[in-house]
Order: C-alpha cells, then sequence, then structure tokens
C-alpha cells in the first residue's frame, strides 16, 4: 500500500480502501439480492468513519448503521444522502437533535416508540423509525410482551410513525452451526406476522454466512467489511484491509543473564539485539501479547521479549542480519505475517476489540480515498425507504 508517512508519525495505521469496497461487493453477491448496509461505528471500527464512509457509498452503499446520535451526525457531515441510522436508540432528550440532524432511530423499546410518536405528533410529521425486536440477545430491542402489546393495537403504538424496517440481532452467528441462531431468526419470523409489515434485517456479518430461516431485504455486515473473518471455521473469505506498522526508536546489544523491561520478565539468554518500537498498550496494543507476539519485515519475524509498557515494547531481532531493523525503520505489528484474527486470537479477545482499541497516536493512513459525494439532501420523512 504506497501511502505517505510523516517522518515524525510514531506508527501507522494502513487502512486499503480498495479491499474494504471488494469485501461489501462480496457481501453483496453474498446477501442474494438483499440490500447491504454498511455499520461504522465506533469510527468504523478504528478505522476512520469519515473515509470509510464514502468508501462505502462510492461503492453503492447507501445506508449506514452507527452506535450513536454523535456518530451518526459526524457521518451525516460527509454523507448528506444517506441513510443513517443509531443502534443504541433514541436516548429521552434527543429527539429534536435526531430530527433535526435527519438522523433515524432504531426504536428499542415502547418507551422510545412513544416518545418518536410524541414528537412526530409536535411536528405535525410522519416520522420514520426502525424497529427492534428482541429475540435473545437481552441487551436491546423489544421484549417479548412489549412485541405483544405492540402486536394488539399496533396503529395506537405507531401513529405518526412511518415504520420502514422491524430488525434484530443474533447472539451466535459466528458459531458455526449454533442452534441459537435458527432458534432466534424463527423467533423473529413468527413475531413478524403478528405485526405489520416492513421491510426485515437480520444478518450482521457472519449472519450472511449462515441459512437463516427469515427472509430479509437489508443485511447489516460490520466486522467483515474490515476484514475479519465472519466464518472463524473456515478459511477468510474477506480481504485484509489492515497493516499495523511502528518505528523503531533504538537496537541495542544484550547478552546473557541481562533482563529486559518491567519485571524483569524477559531473561537474556545469549549475545543479541533488541529492538525497541515506539507503541504499547497505550495504543491499543495488547498487553497480554509481551512474550507472545511477532513483529515482521522484509518478510521476517522477530519474538516480542519482555512486558509491553504504555508506549514500547521490545522485540529479539538477533536473528536479522546484522544493522536489521534500523532507528527510523517501520515494522510491523499487524499484516501479512499475522492478521487482525490472528493478533486476536494471540491475545485471548476477538479482531473486534484489537481494531476498536487501536489508539490516537497511530497515523491513520487510507489508501483509495474517495472525496465526500456532494449534498444532495435527502427529504426527512423520505429516510430509509426500502
Ligand atoms: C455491531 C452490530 C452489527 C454489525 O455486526 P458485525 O458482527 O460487526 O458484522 C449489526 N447489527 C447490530 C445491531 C450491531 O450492534
Amino acid at each position: 500500500m504506497p501511502v505517505d508517512v510523516p517522518a515524525d508519525a510514531p506508527g501507522v495505521l494502513h487502512v486499503d480502501l480498495d479491499a474494504i469496497r471488494a469485501n461489501w461487493r462480496t457481501l453483496r453477491d453474498r446477501a442474494a439480492g438483499a440490500e447491504v448496509a454498511g455499520v461504522v461505528k465506533a469510527d468504523a471500527y478504528g478505522l476512520g468513519a469519515e473515509r470509510v464512509g464514502p468508501a462505502l457509498w462510492a461503492e453503492g452503499c447507501r445506508r449506514f448503521f452507527v452506535a450513536t446520535l454523535d456518530e451518526a451526525l459526524r457521518l451525516r457531515a460527509v454523507l448528506p444522502a444517506a441513510d443513517v441510522a443509531v443502534l443504541g436508540g433514541l436516548t429521552p432528550g434527543t429527539e429534536a437533535l435526531f430530527v433535526d440532524g435527519r438522523v433515524t432511530p432504531v426504536l428499542n423499546s415502547l418507551g422510545e416508540i412513544a416518545r418518536w410518536r410524541a414528537e412526530a405528533r409536535a411536528r405535525g410529521l410522519r416520522l420514520p423509525a426502525l424497529v427492534h425486536l428482541d429475540t435473545g440477545m437481552n441487551r436491546l430491542g423489544l421484549e417479548r410482551a412489549e412485541v405483544d402489546a405492540l402486536a394488539a393495537d399496533p396503529a395506537a403504538h405507531l401513529d405518526g410513525v412511518a415504520l420502514r424496517l422491524w430488525i434484530t440481532h443474533l447472539a451466535c452467528a459466528d458459531e458455526y452451526g449454533h442452534p441459537m441462531t435458527a432458534a432466534q431468526a424463527a423467533d423473529f419470523a413468527g413475531a413478524l406476522t403478528r405485526l405489520p409489515p416492513a421491510a426485515v434485517s437480520a444478518a450482521n456479518s457472519s449472519g450472511l454466512f449462515r441459512d437463516l430461516p427469515v427472509a430479509q431485504r437489508l443485511a447489516r455486515p460490520g466486522a467483515a467489511l474490515y476484514g475479519i473473518n465472519p466464518t472463524p471455521e473456515a478459511p477468510n473469505p474477506m480481504r485484509p484491509v489492515v497493516r499495523l506498522s511502528v518505528r523503531v526508536l533504538q537496537v541495542r546489544r544484550v547478552d546473557s543473564a541481562m533482563t529486559v523491561g518491567y519485571g524483569a520478565a524477559h531473561l537474556v539468554r545469549r549475545p543479541g539485539r533488541i529492538a525497541t518500537l515506539a507503541a504499547g498498550y497505550a495504543d491499543g496494543y495488547p498487553r497480554s501479547l509481551g512474550g507472545r507476539g511477532r513483529i515482521a519485515a522484509h518478510g521476517r519475524t522477530a519474538p516480542i521479549v519482555g512486558r509491553i509498557s504504555m508506549d514500547l515494547l521490545t522485540a529479539d531481532v538477533t536473528d536479522w542480519p546484522e544493522g536489521s531493523p534500523a532507528p527510523g525503520d517501520l515494522v510491523d505489528l499487524i499484516g501479512p505475517h499475522r492478521d487482525v484474527d490472528a493478533v486476536a486470537a494471540e491475545a485471548g479477545t476477538i479482531g473486534y476489540e484489537v481494531l476498536t482499541a487501536l489508539g490516537r497516536r497511530w497515523h491513520r493512513a487510507h489508501s483509495g480515498i474517495v472525496p465526500p459525494p456532494p449534498g444532495a439532501v435527502a427529504r426527512p420523512e423520505a429516510a430509509w425507504a426500502l
């Protein structure tokens, strides 16, 4: 990925926007006629929503999900005509901000529906909304009794609400063959038969790779767009998106019986060289990878030794050719030698956490940048017309 890196950047998070676009196309082909939205919450999983959003738009993606209203308003600034929905729901007091920002809430309870209905009445408008039915996450969404109440008198609850989409969220889609996925899909399909007709959305990234016994109009992948494997039981069908490279600060000679780093946790057993790199747990590189991870450069890898500290980590480069690496060189922490999922597995976590933890000090270098589209502003009441 040829990108310009400022000389003073301690590390570079390369984001391949062309790969994100290719991944969106792969998911669209996989969706068998359903539309594919882009989930760009948490700043597009740490990769920069203001770059990722326009890249997805250029590929044809028109609908976006974020977690918070704040994220929605930021995305709205670069995608004036996109449909943007907030998964976290309608926090009390934010109703006017949603309407004025042309942001659509995912309504997660009858209380949220009631407040949206009141806002619509106060403005004399029909306000679009998505409604989330809980089918087993027990986190957000209407619970069973609320679905029953809604089904008993939908007109009263939804007066003034332009219902665009019923959504649910799968708990176990990443686990191949997990019975919960089919159970949730069946529960969702059952609830839908009792509710007013509207478009339907169930699948996250992994859900797109499972046979869901519910016909859906819209899929909501996030992780797979960013190269995380949606089918952990099988080879990754997605293209890698991220490369994480860090500067070498020093290379020092060490000899046996010396120790490296906090806690004197690494004991040197032979004459050799230790490279000190400009990233640590403050940058989101997991502290649990002390003594476990590997760095790479020029087709060679070297073990991380000693503890990861806040701003630094150390690797044993004794087996690399003399003079390599040199201070100022960039070496990889995530790249061809270890993808995001591999680093996550080694750290005992998931790729989602690794990506979203990457901190503010990384210089985010995007290849394949597209300019934001011009501001053809959609009418608020037309939003999410699926
Ligand atoms: C985060 C999220 C998604 C996207 O999930 P991935 O596993 O990243 O594809 C979809 N729907 C909801 C409700 C979410 O919270």
